[in-house]
């Protein structure tokens, strides 16, 4: 317990939290689970290639997002790669998306051939409206990348009605809503393709991975060659797009034990949400962004805003709780459109982006932090609050002159 400011470990204090806390899920199945399903692997003596655990998996994820196919992939970013490449409208070379979004956007727009055309998004939302996206659209636009923000989901219902009016088609990277429903149903049933990630710092944990559902039969059997080399049989070689983006059969396992225990984990979230609702409420300036339980959730994430009443800039508070051991994170801190970018994009005005971008911070979370670590968390919150002039004061002096 901190009493004066001396005990802070940027100066000579121990760490609140060693090892340190993050916000990432990290979730750990029962060990037997995992074997249990492993146990196939030596048996069938089928590591890779489609393997019966895939095929499971697929079939599990397509039920649990109510599609009708899933095809996995070894991660969300080759699945975007791939899912962008098969969609794009021929002889265009703009991608609409968001620019308050997952940072390594602009690679997997490069990777798929296309040029970003970034857009803003609703300041209360965190997600691009309609006007946001009918704005950025062009004559050469290829195909718009819907993202759903970090709590809640964005407006599949505008999205999908733009894409009906204008013949563009709409992806979805559902990366951050595995759970939860939207205007247009169930996340991974709302939209021409969408795509997932099963890496250890999200809901679903396969280690690393992905996965893209979609109810149209056509476009599954080309994703499906796209991630084997393009192969339709062997030596014959159908699908321009072909890369190696399988899932081998031992994170397919990682992540079938994972899906079994996703309630459990879910009722964790759901615990520690709740702690920091009340616990948030007796600090002023960070205003948690609450998740619509209208539709069944996930809480996966601690998003809060921070508002003129709190004393410390975010900078300086990412920092402090960065030397005590707590991984706090900006949203989407720096946005794609003010990235040092090597690549190729439409420079755009985005005063939401630009305002969003400085105001929000993800606190630690997952299955990884108890109930007890948001208490001593929260007591901490409270301390820095208190203290935040004599901190500030301490600061100033440490800067360079
Ligand atoms: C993590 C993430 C990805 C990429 O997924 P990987 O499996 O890590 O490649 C894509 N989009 C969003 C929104 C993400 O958060």
């Amino acid at each position: 317990m901190k009493v004066q400011i001396e005990d802070l470990a940027m100066w000579k204090g121990a760490k609140l939290f060693d090892p340190p806390i993050s916000t990432s899920s990290l979730a750990k199945p029962s060990f037997d689970r995992f074997m249990n399903y492993s146990k196939t692997i030596f048996h069938e003596k089928r590591y890779t290639n489609n393997g019966s655990l895939n095929q499971l998996l697929e079939a599990r994820l397509a039920d649990f997002h109510g599609s009708r196919y899933c095809i996995t992939t070894n991660s969300g970013f080759w699945a975007l790669v791939i899912a962008i490449k098969a969609l794009k409208l021929p002889g265009r070379t703009e991608i609409v998306i968001p620019s308050l979004t997952y940072r390594r956007m602009a690679d997997v727009a490069a990777w798929a051939g296309l040029v970003p055309k970034f857009c803003d998004v609703d300041s209360n939302t965190l997600s691009p409206s309609a006007r946001d996206i009918k704005e950025s659209i062009t004559p050469n636009t290829a195909i718009i990348l819907g993202v759903h923000p970090i709590v809640n989901t964005c407006d599949t219902k505008a999205l999908n009605d733009i894409s009906r009016e204008t013949g563009i088609p709409l992806l979805i990277d559902s990366v951050e809503s595995v759970f939860e429903t939207t205007s247009c149903g169930k996340v991974g049933s709302t939209a021409k393709a969408e795509v997932f990630s099963m890496h250890a710092s999200k809901l679903l944990n396969g280690g690393e991975g992905g996965y893209i559902t979609t109810n149209d039969l056509g476009l599954a059997n080309e994703l499906r060659m796209a991630r084997a080399f393009g192969f339709e049989r062997q030596d014959s070689i159908l699908c321009e797009n072909g890369m190696n983006t399988k899932l081998n059969e031992i994170h397919a396992a990682m992540a079938l034990a994972n899906l079994d225990e996703l309630g459990e984990l879910v009722e964790h979230n759901r615990q520690v949400y709740q702690l920091y609702d009340a616990r948030l409420e007796g600090i002023e300036g960070l205003d948690l962004v609450r998740f619509d339980e209208s539709y069944p959730t996930s809480f996966k994430n601690i998003l809060v805003k921070i508002t003129d009443e709190w004393p410390l800039s975010r900078e300086n508070t990412l920092s402090i709780l960065e030397s005590e051991g707590v991984l706090a994170r900006a949203y989407y801190g720096n946005p794609l459109h003010r990235k040092d970018m090597k690549y190729d994009f439409v420079p755009a005005e985005l005063p939401n982006t630009d305002f969003c971008s400085t105001r929000y911070m993800l606190l630690p979370c997952g299955y990884k932090v108890s109930l007890d670590d948001v208490n001593h968390f929260c007591d901490f919150l409270l301390f820095i609050y208190k203290n935040a002039k004599q901190i500030n004061a301490q600061i100033l002096n440490k800067a360079p002159k």
